[in-house]
């Protein structure tokens, strides 16, 4: 009997320190961006590279500019934030928005710059391209691991 109750208990204790350390993790992140700061972390991991995001706010909220997905702003006295356009956010799928965390904080937690050069077959070179330049994005399933390796610098 008092062995269960331990038991119980203990699960009690686990589940609870879980859920807190969840929201803890990314502080000032909403939570629907949880999963793809994971995946950076990740992607960063697998390439030997250590990266901690919790000095990066993240939100998904209307961007007033016509065509703006998302942007990075720079704070000096505060943490850097990334803002996802509310609209393009809905309409995407897994993949593409993948795309846009990354690429924003590529800018907000790198410090990458536009890149817009061109591959062999005239797609963009980086998935750090400004999106108003001539090159096309091909971020696939397939092209996928290419693209993180040339944003993390591989
Ligand atoms: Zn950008």
């Amino acid at each position: 009997m008092n062995k269960i109750l331990i038991l119980i208990v203990a699960i009690i204790v686990t589940t609870t320190s879980c859920s807190k350390n969840e929201s803890d993790r990314y502080p000032n992140v909403e939570e629907e961006l949880h999963y793809y700061f994971d995946q950076f972390i990740e992607e960063a991991t697998s390439r030997g590279i250590t990266i901690d995001l919790s000095d990066i706010d993240g939100r998904i909220s209307p961007v007033s500019t016509p065509g703006l997905i998302g942007l990075c702003q720079f704070e000096e006295e505060a943490n850097n934030k990334i803002t996802v356009d509310q609209n393009s956010w809905d309409e995407a799928d897994t993949l593409f928005r993948e795309y846009v965390v990354f690429h924003e904080l590529g800018h907000c937690k790198l410090f990458r710059e536009h890149l817009d050069n061109t591959d062999v077959d005239g797609f963009c070179f980086s998935m750090m391209a400004s999106g108003t330049a001539s090159c096309n994005t091909n971020y696939t399933l397939t092209t996928r691991a290419e693209y993180i390796d040339e944003l993390f610098g591989n």
